[in-house]
């Protein structure tokens, strides 16, 4: 199942489970749309892939035993392992290769 993680690994911003700005790469690194497009320019800093608009898990239980309140948000804030140089860098290698062949 989906980690729904609370904040954006690199500016630290909350993304709680119904935001539309949350991103997340396939390994669920999450990030701020923001810093998607501004600063990792669609390269996640820690697998070198793109990113997805997180989905939005209903806050509604309309079947049984799904929904947020059986499945909450994860409470631990990540924070990425990478300075914004080391990121710059790894960015740049990559953003030109479509993620596609990436
Ligand atoms: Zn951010
Ligand atoms: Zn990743």
């Amino acid at each position: 199942m989906l980690e729904l993680r609370p904040n954006c690994e690199l500016c630290d911003r909350d993304l709680p489970p119904d935001s539309t700005a949350a991103c997340i790469c396939t390994y669920e690194c999450t990030f701020c749309r923001e810093c998607v497009d501004l600063r990792l320019e669609n390269v996640c800093p820690n697998c070198g892939g793109g990113f997805s608009a997180r989905p939005i898990r209903p806050r509604n239980a309309y079947r049984d035993g799904v929904g947020l309140a059986f499945h909450p948000a994860s409470p631990g804030r990540v924070h990425t392992r990478y300075s914004s140089a080391q990121i710059r860098e790894f960015s740049g290698k990559l953003k030109h290769i479509p993620v596609e062949i990436r």
